[in-house]
């Protein structure tokens, strides 16, 4: 048999991303959507999403809310109308009437215990079990169908030969048809079965090229040979491995957040995601930062691991926090501020709020996501309590006796203070001078009392983000707090 799929068709690529709806989108799955849209416009071809919601009682309306929400959050959207598979039964059912009329496809009666039966027997006499063909036209010659059963429909598999075809991951692929049985395409109650629409929809939208996880790999024969009889031209198959966790198994729940959304939540960036995304079981050298045009125009289809990824959520961090920094403050102040107000139990303080971005660049720096951002960012926005124990006792550490009137003194030089940190640092240095202490000796202190930790980026830096009153105010609170 020729390996007529080896040589790319000369179709404009399409590719497509086909979830089938379970409530969210997986980072498996982002990771396959990621790769076929990729590779579609590396080629300037174009990327659909296909709903494959043939399963009711899982494909919610909320549970396709939530791909399609996972896939315009990451910025992967379908070039053409989302292709429901709900909308399609009436091609199906045109379909395996042709196939019927063709003799490619026939019904089957076999009960599901008589099927057990035989499968019970050749596993007996040592066999692989497999459906037998016994309701083939050739083997049912003059048998009456049983009163009562609904035929399920077969399609009559190959015989001979074999299936194969170059894989863009796995290389190539060799199957004997001898190891496939009829498919059953329809069930008994007329419904089409998963790879019977997947090879329909893959053929009427014109399909050049399937990215999916190997998960599927044992789908491929099956679904080549339905495409064959139906005329349609063979997809280019590229079968990505699955992702693991950092323990090495299959990556799940237990690993902590596996759908897309619950990164967004996490203060991901989507842009971090996807770079992250694109480098689980794809390489470009020694590349690990790099944009969506960059990503684009490498994705040609090569340097796609044939092992599976492990997923790493402190690289993910460390990707992200690369993309944080790049983000523009005033951005990044409209981002983290909701998440700001969730810490802080209600509205932030409008005077506070107008330094907000300031305050993000000043921390964002340090901050992996942002939720980690907001959280630090409560460092100007909690009030600090002077007469809390621990502040009290780390004021007492790290107090000289000169610092209560050193901090007095620099209480009653605010207001004639230019509000900057170059004539704040000025001004912490001439008041250390002046009352003979290390800067420690009052910096630590001062810290303690109007941000109520020993520990800040720089003094200057913080101060000056805060309001100039507010600093009088906690200043002169935290004085009268530990009676200095
Ligand atoms: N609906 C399948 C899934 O979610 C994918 C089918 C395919 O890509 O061919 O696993």
């Amino acid at each position: 048999m020729s390996a007529s799929s080896v040589a790319p068709p000369a179709r404009p690529v399409k590719t497509r991303f086909a979830p089938s709806p379970t409530g969210y989108l997986h980072i498996g799955g982002a990771r396959t959507a990621l790769f076929s849209w990729a590779y579609a416009r590396h080629h300037g071809g174009s990327f659909v999403l296909r709903v494959e919601d043939t399963d009711r009682q899982r494909s919610t309306p909320e549970a396709v809310r939530a791909i399609l929400d996972g896939m315009s959050w990451l910025g992967l959207e379908s070039d053409e109308p989302v292709v429901y598979q709900t909308e399609r039964m009436d091609r199906y059912a045109q379909v395996i009437a042709e196939l019927l009329d063709k003799g490619l496809a026939y019904r089957c009666w076999a009960s599901p215990q008589e099927l057990d039966a035989m499968r019970e027997e050749q596993r007996a006499r040592g066999f692989k079990p497999r459906y037998d063909g016994r309701w083939r036209p050739e083997n049912s010659a003059g048998r009456t169908p049983p009163d009562g059963v609904s035929p399920v429909i077969r399609f009559r598999n190959p015989d001979d030969g074999a299936v194969q075809w170059h894989d863009l991951v796995k290389g190539p692929i060799s199957i004997a048809n001898a190891e496939l049985d009829d498919l059953i395409i329809a069930r008994a109650d007329g419904s089409p079965t998963y790879n019977f629409c997947v090879v329909v929809d893959d053929a009427d939208m014109g399909i050049t090229h399937v990215i999916r996880g190997d998960d599927h790999v044992n789908n491929t024969p099956r679904q080549i040979n339905i495409l064959r009889a139906i005329g349609a031209t063979v997809p280019v198959y590229g079968h990505v491995p699955m992702i693991h966790g950092p323990d090495g198994q299959k990556l799940s729940k237990r690993h902590g957040a596996v759908s897309v959304m619950q990164y967004d939540e996490a203060g991901y960036l989507p842009e971090a995601v996807v770079n992250y995304l694109a480098r689980l079981g794809w390489s470009h050298g020694d590349d690990e930062l790099f944009d969506r045009e960059q990503l684009v125009s490498w994705f040609d289809g090569s340097h796609l691991s044939q092992s599976p990824a492990q997923f790493d959520p402190e690289k993910l961090d460390w990707v992200n926090q690369h993309y944080l920094r790049g983000r523009e403050d005033d951005w990044l102040a409209g981002a983290v501020r909701s998440r700001l107000e969730r810490r802080l139990g209600g509205a932030a303080d409008a005077a506070l709020v107008a330094t907000l971005p300031g305050q993000c660049g000043l921390l964002k720096e340090r901050a992996a996501t942002l939720e980690a951002l907001a959280d630090d960012l409560t460092l100007f926005h909690l009030e600090p309590s002077a007469a809390d124990a621990g502040v009290r006792e780390a004021f007492d550490k790290r107090a000289a006796a000169a610092t209560p009137a050193a901090l007095r003194d620099f209480a009653s030089r605010l207001p004639a203070l230019a509000w900057n940190p170059e004539s704040i640092a000025a001004e912490v240095k001439a008041v250390i001078g002046s009352h003979g202490l290390k800067l420690p000796q009052f910096a630590i202190p001062l810290r303690l009392l109007v941000f109520g930790r020993a520990q800040t980026p720089a003094l200057e830096q913080v101060l000056a983000l805060l309001p100039r009153e507010r600093v009088a105010q906690r200043l002169e609170a935290g004085l009268a707090a530990i009676g200095g």
